[in-house]
């Protein structure tokens, strides 16, 4: 089967052919029908050899959308010919995270930046993911029915959806109609997010983006105002809210610009979630942030986040903004996300794979 690897640390992904995964007891063999790009792929691609603690060749892409196509032993057989989403950040399925529904906080699976061994790493973070013909699923319960979506719709939900109603849930305790809500960064996640926060709550939505173009379109995300100046933003915050400052800011960038901004439009009792990778840290303490301010570092969603934004999906009220690209022009797609140029998610279409097989006869 063709596969998008990175063979690698920083070199530049290639389509490869590769054996089709054997399928195990409790396994699922899912043909993919849609992944999404997302950011994370390019922070595994820019990984210096001695952080890359990721075993490679391997196959990128961590936004699943497909079909069950083969069950292993034991597994019930009406999954086989299910369109699902799949669930992406594995876990053990048996420590207390997972226990209480929150495997996207399992204690036996790493992250991009764990270097222990024998960690339970995700697709496309560790071992072969999305961007293939097939898709090894070790356990079923990664696997969410997605009747009724199309493919490239349900793709982006397993992580930009999920992983943006999960920094919802996170804060969403602190928002009633009186409060104000900041989204900073309206690209894959943060679109969502605002229309999530939009669904969910009577809260005023204030989106900061860099990207002007964004900002003009900020309303289709459920934003009542947005901006691209972060002063702008803070007066906005300070006038709408009689000086309290927002009740919940949700980062999908963290970087050290959007770090200020949080200081500069946060009030007291604000909860903050960190969501982006860009990897700025902000320093907790009596004098320096409000007083009952929380913050939370989330990684991802559960599944009932998976499940949460799927059904919203469903009822027409999130409706994500997808661009479909064939597996011919992954390269070109990752380098507009890099440069920016991305709004909403790109989704490649697995459906257009022969594509490649003419370019490999021909070339
Ligand atoms: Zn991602
Ligand atoms: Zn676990």
């Amino acid at each position: 089967m063709w596969a998008y690897q990175l063979g690698e640390p920083q070199g530049v992904p290639q389509w490869r052919r590769v054996p089709v995964p054997p399928v195990g007891p409790g396994h699922a063999l899912v043909r993919v029908t849609a992944a999404g790009l997302c950011h994370s792929d390019l922070t595994i691609m820019d990984l210096p050899p001695d952080r890359m603690h990721l075993s490679l060749p391997m196959t990128l892409g961590h936004e699943c959308a497909g079909t069950v196509a083969r069950v292993g032993e034991g597994v019930d057989p009406a999954w086989h010919g299910a369109p699902v989403a799949v669930f992406g950040p594995w876990g053990c399925g048996d420590c207390r995270a997972c226990r209480a529904g929150e495997e996207n906080y399992c204690v036996r699976s790493g992250t991009l930046y764990s270097s222990g061994k024998n960690l339970i790493r995700p697709p496309g973070g560790g071992v072969d993911g999305a961007l293939a013909e097939y898709l090894l699923v070790p356990d079923v319960r990664h696997l969410v029915r997605a009747d009724n979506l199309a493919p490239h719709v349900a793709a982006p939900l397993t992580d930009a959806g999920a992983t943006a109603h999960h920094a919802v849930k996170q804060v969403i305790a602190a928002l009633d109609d009186e409060s104000v809500a900041v989204v900073i960064g309206l690209g894959g996640l943060g679109h969502l997010a605002s229309q999530v926060l939009r669904a969910l709550s009577r809260t005023t939505i204030v989106a900061v983006d860099t990207n002007r173009h964004v900002v003009e379109r900020a309303q289709d995300s459920g934003a009542h105002y947005a901006t691209s100046d972060a002063d702008e933003a803070a007066r906005l915050v300070h006038e709408l809210t009689g000086g309290e400052g927002a009740s919940a800011v949700l980062d999908f960038v963290c970087l050290p610009g959007t770090r200020d901004l949080i200081l500069a439009v946060a009030g007291r009792r604000a909860r903050v979630a960190l969501v982006g990778l860009g990897g700025a840290d902000l320093s907790m303490g009596f004098a320096t942030v409000p007083s009952g301010l929380t913050a939370t570092v989330t990684r991802w969603g559960s599944i009932s986040d998976l499940a949460g934004i799927i059904e919203l999906v469903r009822a027409g009220r999130v409706e994500p903004q997808v661009s479909a690209v064939a597996p011919a022009l992954v390269e070109q797609a990752y380098a507009e996300l890099r440069n920016g140029k991305v709004e909403g998610r790109t989704v490649v279409l697995m459906s257009d794979v022969a594509a490649l097989e003419e370019g490999a006869a021909a070339g």
